[in-house]
């Protein structure tokens, strides 16, 4: 049940077959010269919808906005702050509870740490403030990555790269322009620079040439298998 498509008296009739609310998390964020800056919102709303299709759930409308570090200074990126993502976030839940809903389960398309950070401290300040919730938290990305080490070939394969170029050849082959050049990051760690797109003009990590429509179709439904998952057991969960 998308709440984008579903009506007032839909949305009754369906808080008596469950209580969980899927809230999907993306960007608007470079993925290099030839994905769409909407890669991880598409990647996880895909998904999520997927899984609607299978199992009685409802689907708030994806967010799609993110918090951004190393890709925050490329052109097309545009973030919001740890802080605006919280507050967002909290107003969601605490709106969607007295609507009835007591399930939540956040999952993110992007993976970044103060970006996924902000989400689970949310999570838990849920939790303490009302005690009849469950919450899931989880980074999509990260959900699928031991699945995806079975078969993508790229090592170090992290952003826009053999995995992300080979789920939107999958999800809007239309969107995908060509194959930017392998490539990963030189930022100076532990040091925080100011000109991130000096250490890393492409904004690739990995390799966009590995990828293939294939690929993409078997995480996806790799993806959707885990996301019924997770809302069966949080269905069961004390
Ligand atoms: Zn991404």
């Amino acid at each position: 049940m998308l709440l984008e498509s579903i009506t007032m008296t839909d949305f009754q009739k369906g808080l008596k077959k469950t209580k969980t609310l899927i809230i999907p998390f993306g960007t608007v964020e470079e993925h290099g010269s030839h994905l769409p800056l909407s890669t991880d919102t598409m990647q996880v709303y895909e998904v999520v919808k997927e899984a609607a299709k299978r199992i009685k759930v409802f689907v708030a409308p994806p967010l799609h906005y993110g918090v951004l570090t190393s890709t925050r200074n490329h052109a097309g990126s545009i973030g919001i702050s740890a802080n605006s993502l919280r507050m967002i976030t909290r107003d969601i839940i605490k709106s969607a509870y007295v609507k009835g809903l007591r399930n939540f389960i956040l999952i993110s398309g992007h993976a970044g740490n103060i970006h996924m950070s902000a989400l689970k401290e949310i999570g838990e300040e849920m939790i303490d403030e009302f005690d009849d919730i469950k919450i899931a938290v989880i980074s999509e990305y990260d959900m699928i990555r031991k699945e995806s080490d079975k078969f993508v070939e790229t090592k170090d394969d992290g952003h826009a790269g053999e995995i992300e170029t080979s789920r939107i050849l999958h999800l809007a082959p239309h969107l995908v322009k060509g194959r930017a050049k392998e490539e990963y990051p030189k930022l100076p760690k532990p040091f925080l620079v100011r000109d991130k797109v000096k250490y890393w003009k492409g904004g690739i990590w990995g390799n966009p040439a590995k990828a293939t429509h294939e690929k993409g179709k078997k995480l996806f439904l790799f993806s959707v298998d885990r996301v019924v998952e997770i809302i069966k057991r949080i269905e069961k969960i004390r």
